[in-house]
Order: structure tokens, then C-alpha cells, then sequence
């Protein structure tokens, strides 16, 4: 049996400079993350190296404030 939410596929992003991890850092990583096996369900995150397979941390910290330096 698996055991959801857990972190699908990562995708690194080396171009983003706007979408945000959690953390408010710039987030390199696309992360899927699987609430159970359908995958229509998946949501995506953006995280930074640091939290891009923390799913604690992905799934409970509210986002950061989308805030694009200009
Ligand atoms: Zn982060």
C-alpha cells in the first residue's frame, strides 16, 4: 500500500524567478505532490532546493505571499 500525500515527480526549473516556495524562497523545483492514486488529483508546488521532498512542509505551510521583486 502506498501512503498519500507523498511527493511524485520533481522537475527542476532553472529559468523561474517568480513562482515561490513556501519559504518565500525562489522555487526551482516543480514538485507533484499525489493525495491518493488518481492522478487528476495531483497538485503542484513550487519549492526551493532546500524543501523540494519535504512534504511537511509542502503540504502544511501556507504559501508565501507571491510578491515579485521588480
Ligand atoms: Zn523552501
Amino acid at each position: 500500500m502506498k501512503k498519500y500525500p507523498m511527493i511524485g515527480s520533481t522537475y527542476k526549473h532553472k529559468k523561474n524567478n517568480c513562482a515561490k516556495c513556501r519559504c518565500g524562497e525562489i522555487g526551482r523545483y516543480k514538485v507533484e505532490i499525489r493525495y491518493n492514486y488518481m492522478r487528476g488529483d495531483d497538485e503542484v508546488e513550487w519549492a526551493c532546493e532546500e524543501h523540494k521532498k519535504d512534504l511537511d512542509f509542502l503540504t502544511t505551510v501556507p504559501p508565501a505571499p507571491n510578491k515579485v521583486a521588480r
